[in-house]
C-alpha cells in the first residue's frame, strides 16, 4: 500500500535491533485515517472469505484490528497477554516469545468468543519471526476455526516469519514489506 510505505519513509525511525518506531501513526497515536485505509485494502483482499471473526493480540494489534473488523462488520477479538500461570475461566492458551520485550508470556482467549463456527481473520500492526502469528494461530487451530489468513500492516520481510507462514501454506497480505533497513543511515528499502 503506497500510502502506507510514504508514511514510514516520512516518519518512520530505524532503531538498533532490527526495531522499526512508527508510533506517531501506528501503534501508539493513531491514524484512523491510516488504519481505516488499511482495513478497507484488506476488506477488498478478504471479501469472499466470510470472515466472522479478527483475531489480533493486545495491545498494539488493537487499533488497526478495530478498522478492519469495522470493515467486515463482524467483532473484534483480541488475545490477553498474562504472566500468571493460574488462567481465569475457559479459555485457550498458547505462548509467545516477545520480539521487542525479549521474553515468553501466555496469550490466552476466552472459549465463548471463538467457537468452530468462526472464519478468523489474524491482523497485526508488525511482523518479524512470525512468533505472535504462530501463537494466534495456535488458538485458532485449538478452538477448531477456520483460518482464512493473515492481514498485517508491516512486515519486515528480511526477518523471515511471513515467508514461513506463507511456505506452510498460510495466506499472509502485508500492507508494505521491508526488506532492508539500516539504524545507521536510516535507509528503508521496501519489497
Ligand atoms: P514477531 O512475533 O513476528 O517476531 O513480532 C511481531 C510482534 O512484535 C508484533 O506484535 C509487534 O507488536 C512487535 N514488533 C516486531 N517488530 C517490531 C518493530 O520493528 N517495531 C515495533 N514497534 N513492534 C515490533
Amino acid at each position: 500500500m503506497r500510502k502506507l510505505e510514504e508514511r514510514i519513509l516520512k516518519d518512520g525511525k530505524v532503531f538498533k535491533g532490527n526495531v522499526l518506531k512508527v508510533d506517531s501513526f501506528l501503534n501508539h497515536q493513531l491514524d484512523v485515517g491510516l488504519l481505516s485505509d488499511i482495513g478497507k485494502e484488506l476488506k477488498r483482499l478478504y471479501n469472499d472469505c466470510d470472515i466472522t471473526k479478527v483475531l489480533t493480540i493486545e495491545a498494539s494489534g488493537i487499533g488497526v484490528g478495530c478498522m478492519v473488523a469495522q470493515f467486515f462488520d463482524c467483532p473484534l477479538l483480541f488475545a490477553k497477554k498474562t504472566k500468571t500461570i493460574n488462567i481465569k475461566g475457559d479459555v485457550y492458551k498458547s505462548q509467545v516469545e516477545s520480539f521487542t520485550h525479549q521474553c515468553v508470556y501466555d496469550i490466552i482467549v476466552s472459549k465463548d468468543f471463538i467457537t468452530s463456527d468462526d472464519t478468523v481473520l489474524i491482523v497485526d500492526d508488525f511482523l518479524a519471526k512470525g512468533n505472535a502469528l504462530n501463537g494466534l494461530i495456535d488458538i485458532v487451530n485449538q478452538a477448531g476455526a477456520k483460518l482464512a489468513g493473515c492481514g498485517i500492516a508491516i512486515e519486515k520481510g528480511f526477518q523471515g516469519g511471513g515467508d514461513k507462514l506463507r511456505e506452510q501454506g498460510i495466506r499472509v497480505e502485508s500492507m508494505a514489506i521491508i526488506d532492508k533497513m539500516d539504524d545507521a543511515t536510516g535507509e528503508i528499502v521496501f519489497r
